[in-house]
């Protein structure tokens, strides 16, 4: 019992004595990980079993591979093939696994108070302790503050994807049922879909694609005439994040398939059987408009969860960004003790303020020459240890410092052959301003969870050779480990029958040889050799039989 709240702690689990190698880990620094996705499960393979004793804490026993989840709404593929159990890849490494959520932390006590619903209506709470903590709890669907989203759908679990399922089937039915009027049946059998990202997309890819290819050998030919797929978007384009030309080709694609694509469309509020939006016409006129539906799926975004909210508004002087939780380029959460808390994929991003880690740097060299960072005049040569120093702590950076005496030319404006105050202010924000801020996918957090296994498993071998003054008074992830940079290898979206892939600018658009080559990136991805294989036998399955039309 202790803690701010006086909660039990959880001192030991059950299995600790259980063989040598689990009394082994229990011994070692706790590492907890909040999250069972892709972040958690990345990091989980990547870390050396032996050197910590590991516990992974999340409301959802399994790992879900999500690029695939479009696909399961109507049977292409099977639920049970996108999931693995979180307990079978803790098992690999000795750890530990509690079903449960994780309410707040207690930075200053290292606790984190866990939370878990039992079947008699009451609430367990207890304090499980760390001594590293990794939050990867991913995000939550965005809802915009739009009424009437309870009528929705969503896809962002595997609960939700079986929904869209029985709805999808159970509307077909109703369809068929006699005493069911026409108008009727074409709102049943509308299909509107709320967001124009890669989730959408696919969803209304994967509907438009069972309709024509199961439909009409499986129910009343009629039905077919009656189906529609709309998407509504609030910008110009769909795959907006995309290459132009993949949004283009994505336009094209839906315009032939006679998927209707609704641009510059507001969503007001949904009700119960049609979907309210105004939409700008051709003279930019807001026009208010409404579309029946049978299933509205909404996909427009993701936005914090309770607890991500919760971590970066603890750190009030250090935490600015609204939309996660932000890190250094360790991955540690800034205003959180040095080393202690990490935070990895959806629920978090990297701070790549060069402009205030410069200054830093600057006020050496001021000093040095007796004077202040504003009167400062940077020669060339410090401009070069300065743009080295920028590329070792942000290498996301090296793309744009390429050209070191360019830059510092362009922007010497009053041709002094050095840089002023305000100079090399305009310089760095420049260059602060081209570093996007990192994609919310699952490559990403894959990278991310497999930089910090990878790095926790440098960090325990240093503490066995660090000296002590070395661990406290330095900044060990920074003397052992190389900062994280993320490498984008491409985005991919499936647009029915054909895939679209985007790379730094070049873009891949193509039928059957792009949907294989979509497929196989996707299996490479793919977590275990099960996952592989049922995947794989799905394919197989669909070719040769079809859909599985059942629920
Ligand atoms: P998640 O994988 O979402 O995992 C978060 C985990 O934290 C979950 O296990 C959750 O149960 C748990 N959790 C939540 N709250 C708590 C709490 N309080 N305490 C403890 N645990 C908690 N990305 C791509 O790169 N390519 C794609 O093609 C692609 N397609 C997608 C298709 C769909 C339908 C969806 C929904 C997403 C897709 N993504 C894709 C995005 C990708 O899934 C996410 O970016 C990725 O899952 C983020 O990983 P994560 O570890 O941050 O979070
Ligand atoms: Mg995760
Ligand atoms: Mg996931
Ligand atoms: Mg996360
Ligand atoms: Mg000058």
């Amino acid at each position: 019992i202790g803690g701010p709240k006086n909660l039990p702690i959880l001192e030991s689990y059950l299995d600790d004595e259980e063989c040598e190698a689990k009394k082994i880990s229990s011994s070692k620094p706790r590492l907890v990980i909040l999250g069972s996705g892709w972040g958690a499960v990345a990091l989980l393979k990547n870390v050396n079993p032996n050197d910590y004793h590991i516990t992974v804490i999340s409301p959802r026993n399994h790992f879900l591979f999500t690029p695939m989840l479009p696909s399961a709404t109507v049977g292409t593929l099977e639920f049970r093939s996108l999931v693995e159990p979180i307990r079978r890849i803790v098992a690999t490494i000795n750890g530990h696994y509690i079903e449960a959520s994780a309410e707040k932390i207690e930075f200053n006590d290292r606790l984190i108070e866990v939370k878990q619903g039992l079947p008699d209506g009451s609430i367990r709470a207890f304090y499980v302790p760390y001594d590293k903590l990794v939050v990867a709890v991913g995000s939550q669907s965005n809802t915009h503050g739009v009424d009437g989203l309870e009528h929705c759908n969503f896809l962002k679990t595997i609960e939700d994807a079986r929904l869209i399922r029985e709805k999808v089937f159970r509307n077909l039915e109703l369809a068929c049922l006699p005493g069911t009027s026409e108008e009727e049946r074409k709102r049943l059998l509308s299909f509107v879909v709320c967001g124009g990202g890669p989730t959408g997309v696919e969803f209304a890819a994967e509907l438009y694609d069972f309709f024509n290819e199961d439909l009409c050998n499986t129910y009343p030919k009629l039905l077919r005439n009656l189906v529609s797929v709309h998407i509504v978007q609030s910008q110009g384009h769909i795959l907006n994040t995309y290459d132009e030309k993949i949004s283009e080709y994505a336009h094209e694609r839906f315009k032939n398939d006679s998927i209707d694509v609704l641009t510059n469309a507001r969503v007001k509020c949904v009700e119960a059987d049609r979907v309210i939006f105004s939409q700008k016409n051709a003279e930019g006129v807001a026009e208010n408009k409404e579309l029946p539906y049978g299933l509205c799926l909404w996909s427009t975004g993701v936005t914090l969860c309770d607890i991500t909210k919760d971590i970066a508004a603890s750190f009030p002087q250090s935490q600015h960004n609204r939309r996660a939780i932000e890190t250094d380029t360790h991955l540690r959460v800034l205003g959180a003790p040095l080393g202690e808390v990490y935070a990895i994929g959806d629920c978090s991003t990297v701070r790549t303020n060069i402009t205030e880690h410069i200054f830093e740097f600057l006020k050496t060299y001021a000093m040095k020459a007796n004077t202040t960072v504003e009167k400062f005049e940077i020669t060339f040569q410090q401009w070069r240890d300065i743009a080295t120093n920028i590329k070792r702590r942000f290498p996301q950076a090296n793309e744009h410092l390429r050209r070191v005496d360019t830059l510092f030319t362009e922007f010497d404006e009053d041709h002094s052959g050095t840089l002023g105050f305000s100079e090399l202010t305009a310089l760095l924000k420049n260059i602060d301003s081209k570093m996007t801020s990192l994609p919310a996918t699952a490559q990403r957090a894959n990278q991310q969870g497999q930089y910090l296994g990878r790095k926790f498993t440098k960090l325990a071998r240093a503490q066995e050779t660090l000296a002590m003054d070395e661990i406290v008074n330095k900044d060990v992830d920074d003397l052992v480990y190389k900062p994280f940079v993320y490498h984008h290898l491409g985005s991919l979206a499936y647009v029915g029958n054909a895939a679209v892939f985007d790379f730094n600018g070049y873009s891949l658009v193509g039928g059957l040889v792009a949907v294989y080559l979509w497929r196989s990136v996707y299996f490479a991805q793919s977590v275990s050799f099960r996952t592989r294989a049922l995947l794989f036998m799905d394919w197989l399955t669909r070719g040769l039989f079809g859909r599985d039309i059942t629920p």
